[in-house]
């Protein structure tokens, strides 16, 4: 349903701050755009403008304004962008400008991305694109948003739906003219052959190990061992000297410790689960609980023991943990005077993939543990970098187009022509819902939830 009204938001950061844009999009962008600064600016390019309140005359600022006429704007509408000194009272006075204008009205969360896409700019993969672009922390992490508001995956899909529905077309020709002499028999032949062929390069993308979903979420890399080996002094350590960290927050509960690292472009979690304690409180139990799940399939653990221990033993967790690749860290080696004597305790070691002396205290050791997670990382997302499928939704929109092709390719050459339509229109139904072609309402409220108001 399009929505007639005009809406208006702060685009740029929060104020204040040295500029800040304010974008209006919908059929009364230009009567808003005159009624602040008086005309309308030749089309996409930057004008010098007085903008003034229009009930009383006063001049709020001096801006730059700019006019995108429709539909060649970014939201196939009429847009006016103002670009604003960004200080608070600046942005609520041109606010409440534009608010006393027939027909606007303050933007919601995503709107004009949402508009973008109900006029046809971009389809539903390069809106994830778009939010991947604004949310990515690391040059990895914004490559491959970038890739995808390019259209990397979406002109793939929309490629593989245009051949399905050839197939389709094939099969219906088939069954709408069976009876009539100039249709060749073998129809359902090659409509089966694309199938087949569609089948195999869906199935090639979804065997990238989930690295494209990795690299939106990140790495984790879980610090564990007993208690006091200086788990928290290490993560601590890590937070500290890794110029390039990101955001140091809380986890799920205000008992687990997450930082994000940027390893050389690529993202990593850390987790220390020394936080994860067992709680009485049944919101921070559920809290936990999804803590020890996430460290449990943690892709690397560091194993942090004091190197002067005389064994060190794995916990529940360590035995969950399986199938991450385990590192051990001896802490401490500033307390060891004669260097490391001690091994590895038996139950640990058949799975420690490196090892490492260091002191988190001091500092030592640490230049190769921080270098040796950077080429963890590389080596990790080195063969995803161009991964088609960056969230759960594009793999279970392929896995359910394989399905139908599997059923389209099960009834067989000599199968009912019915049945074979069927299932090629549902496996087309299921490729369209990745892109947004068909019948996506309910999905549409998950996605722009992510969304920021402005964009
Ligand atoms: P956690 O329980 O494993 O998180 O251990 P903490 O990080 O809280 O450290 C336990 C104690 O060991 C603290 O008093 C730290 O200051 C100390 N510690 C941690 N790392 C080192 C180290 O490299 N050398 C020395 N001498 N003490 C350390």
């Amino acid at each position: 349903m399009s929505d007639r009204s005009t809406i208006f938001a702060l685009s740029s950061g929060r104020p204040p701050s040295a500029i800040g844009v304010v974008r209006i999009s919908g059929p009364n962008a230009g009567v808003a755009l005159k009624a602040l600064i008086g005309r309308i600016p030749e089309p996409r390019k930057a004008a010098l403008a007085r903008v003034r309140d229009p009930a009383s005359g006063e001049v709020i600022d001096e801006a730059l304004a700019l006019w995108f006429p429709g539909p060649h704007s970014e939201t196939g509408e009429d847009v006016a962008e103002l670009q604003l000194h960004g200080g608070q009272a600046v942005i609520a006075g041109a606010f409440a400008a534009l608010g006393r204008i027939e027909g606007c009205r303050a933007a919601e969360a995503g709107e004009f991305t949402r508009r973008a896409f109900q006029n046809g700019k971009l389809d539903l993969t390069r809106v994830e694109g778009l939010a991947d672009l604004i949310a990515a922390e690391t040059g990895a992490q914004r490559r491959q948003a970038l890739r995808q508001l390019k259209g990397l995956i979406g002109e793939r899909a929309e490629e593989w739906r245009r051949e399905l529905i050839e197939a389709l077309a094939l099969v219906e020709a088939r069954i709408d003219f069976s009876d009539e002499g100039d249709v060749p028999e073998n129809l359902i032949e090659p409509a089966l052959f694309v199938a087949q062929q569609l089948r195999s390069k869906i199935a090639a993308c979804l065997t990238d190990g989930g690295r494209g979903e990795r690299l939106r979420e990140g790495l984790v890399v879980a610090i564990a061992g007993p208690p006091n080996a200086g788990k928290s002094t290490l993560l601590n350590r890590m937070a500290r000297r890794e110029a390039a960290i990101v955001s140091p927050y809380p986890g799920t509960t205000r008992d687990v410790i997450e930082v994000h690292l940027d390893l050389e472009g690529y993202p990593a979690t850390l987790l220390d689960t020394a936080g994860i304690r067992e709680s009485s409180d049944p919101v921070e139990q559920e809290g936990v609980r999804r803590a020890r799940e996430r460290a449990a399939t943690a892709d690397l653990i560091l194993w942090v023991t004091e190197a002067s221990a005389d064994e060190a033993t794995t916990d529940e967790f360590g035995q969950r943990a399986m199938k991450s690749e385990v590192w051990s860290i001896r802490n401490k080696i500033d307390l060891v005077a004669g260097g490391l004597s001690k091994t590895e305790s038996p139950l640990v070691k058949d799975r420690i993939n490196r090892s490492f002396a260091i002191s988190a205290w001091s500092g030592l050791g640490m230049d190769s543990v921080a270098g040796a997670l950077a080429a963890f990382a590389r080596n990790y997302f080195a063969a995803g970098e161009s991964a088609l499928v960056t969230r759960l939704r594009h793999r279970q929109a392929f896995e359910g187009t394989i399905a139908a092709l599997d059923r389209a390719l099960g009834h067989g050459a000599t199968g009912r022509e019915e049945l074979i339509a069927e299932d090629l229109r549902s496996a087309a139904t299921i490729l369209g819902r990745l892109t947004g072609r068909v019948d996506v309402e309910d999905i549409l409220d998950v996605i722009f939830r992510d969304f920021c108001i402005g964009k």
